[in-house]
């Protein structure tokens, strides 16, 4: 036997070895405090408190309205006599104006009285005092059919759609991801492919052109206020936006979703050709407009000489459509947040580096409060320019998909982080939270963090009702949180931000192209 090559095997040998602790478990947990963090989490909870607060009291909280303001003070006090620091509401730039709704009356008078469930779209005007007279059903299918109506319209309650579709629902309202959910997701998706334009993408194309002819003519008319079918069905009605925040931005007509069930009674009497007569009133108030934007903020601070100046970052956000009181969406979020900078203020923890939380204002806007966050203290897309605390940011944890509890984490295409996040979630593997996915998530105040290279993070949620009842509707309000399922996502956040602030290096973050295109901005 070849003695140097005996020795070379061996090297070799080790090399794997070596190679293999690299790859496997090898976090340095703390399962003393994991112990108490589960029993301050989860026996001495105080996250209902937050919710009656976040999601009754003060909401909902459209960006930077008064509510908004109100509530952002209200997280500050709070924030200030649980012994958190700079707490403050932190502004990150323009918002534009903000919306109000101060009063609301719509009902069906005849040839029946019904009083209407109906909310007006945000960012709509209010109407010319009490609008009362006969309802107008736009009928046109083309948009030359709609010339029949000019010289009509003046102050008319105007109907721009037909008659809804409503099939009977077998499916259940709320769901939890099975494990072949979870299998599935752990699983690459299938590459995608481009498809060739389809029929219905024409059609939906006329549509639009359609639809926004309908609105010049409305415009030019001086048509007094346009109810839409709202999305939606047993009086659940999902509406968001109306109008731009946009100081000079055109202002549009007043406009109201009405619940579906009764938009559609309406249409079918005015289909036989009887009269209906309505009776609308919306007040409205734009707020001024240029206000600044601002997210709130608290901090846990680090006591490691070395590393109190990193930081753990952990949120939701703040602001919500107005219809409900955004319970689900997202004063869930910021509960869980709150609730897991509690836990470990509750423990004496004194972490490493400074953990900090942020409620993010205009998710809902296209992230507008976490991008601008995100360009103010860490990389600027517009000017490719690199802030200090870029390299300062260990991690950022966003919780917004619901009320859900917590069933595992996207890793959002960072390899590295795998391990890691495995190593964490295995002792808590009883609480339902074990699958760590390498794909990506969108739609949530993470975004803008990864697309700047910084490691952040949105968890896998369970659904429960969010995609079939309360998301951006009326019904998301306090009684459609699951608290045993918020009380599950504290405890587990609380020890995420605590590994991440306690380990000896940063989250390991994934390549950067500063010259890669921005990402998509919807909210969600
Ligand atoms: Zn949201």
């Amino acid at each position: 036997m070849n003695k140097r090559l005996t020795v070379r095997s061996i090297a070799v040998l080790l090399l794997l070895v070596l190679v293999s602790l690299e790859t496997g478990a090898q976090e340095k947990l703390d399962f003393q405090m994991l112990d108490r963090i589960r029993n301050e989490g989860l026996v001495n909870s105080k996250i209902t408190d937050l919710l009656i607060y976040l999601c009754d009291v003060y909401a909902p909280r459209l960006p930077d309205s008064p509510q908004y303001v109100q509530a952002g003070e209200w997280v500050v006090a709070k924030a200030k006599e649980l012994g958190l620091a700079n707490a403050a509401m932190e502004p990150y730039g323009t918002f534009g104006r903000s919306w109000e709704l101060q009063k609301f009356y719509a009902a069906m008078t005849a040839p029946q009285y019904m009083p209407l469930i109906g909310y007006p779209k945000a960012w709509t005007p209010g109407t010319n005092g009490v609008l009362k007279g006969p309802a107008v059903l736009i009928t046109a299918r083309t948009v030359a059919d709609l010339d029949k109506y000019k010289g009509k319209l003046k102050d008319a309650i105007v109907l721009i759609q037909g008659e809804q579709d409503l099939p009977i629902s077998f499916d259940p309202m709320a769901s939890r991801l099975l494990e072949t959910d979870l299998q599935k997701l752990m699983l690459a998706p299938e590459p995608a492919v481009r498809r060739p334009v389809s029929p219905q993408m024409q059609d939906a194309t006329a549509r639009q052109q359609l639809q926004q002819a309908t609105t010049k003519l409305l415009k030019a008319e001086g048509a007094g206020v346009v109810l839409e079918p709202g999305r939606g069905k047993f009086g659940t009605v999902f509406v968001s936006s109306g109008g731009s925040r946009m100081k000079n931005a055109e202002m549009p007509l007043p406009a109201i979703a009405v619940a579906a069930e009764q938009y559609n009674r309406i249409v079918r009497i005015l289909q036989k050709d009887i009269p209906v007569t309505l009776e609308v009133e919306v007040q409205a108030r734009f707020t001024a407009d240029d206000l600044p934007g601002t997210n709130v903020v608290a901090e846990l601070p680090g006591v490691d000489k070395k590393l109190k100046s990193e930081i753990v970052m952990l949120g939701g956000h703040f602001d919500t459509w107005h219809a409900g009181t955004g319970a689900t969406d997202d004063g869930a979020g910021c509960a869980v947040a709150f609730e897991a900078l509690r836990i470990l203020k509750a423990l004496g923890v004194q972490p490493r580096r400074t953990i900090r939380m942020a409620l993010w204002d205009a998710e809902e806007q296209g992230f507008v409060g976490s991008r601008g966050y995100v360009a103010n203290h860490f990389y600027d897309r517009a000017k490719k320019e690199k802030k200090p605390e870029y390299d300062k940011l260990a991690a950022y944890f966003n919780f917004d998909n619901g009320s859900g509890k917590i069933r595992g984490i996207y890793a959002q295409g960072n390899s590295a982080v795998v391990p890691i996040f495995e190593d964490w979630l295995e002792p808590v593997r009883d609480l339902g939270a074990a699958t760590v996915t390498l794909r990506n998530t969108g739609g949530t105040d993470h975004l803008p963090f990864d697309a700047v290279g910084l490691p952040g993070f949105q968890f896998i949620q369970d659904s429960l009702e969010y995609g079939t009842l309360t998301h951006h509707s009326n019904m998301d309000v306090y009684d459609h949180l699951s608290r045993p399922d918020l009380i599950q996502a504290a405890t587990i956040m609380a020890w995420f931000v605590y590994n991440a602030a306690m380990r000896e290096e940063k989250l390991p973050r994934k390549y950067f192209d500063a010259g890669a295109p921005a990402p998509a901005r919807g909210g969600n």
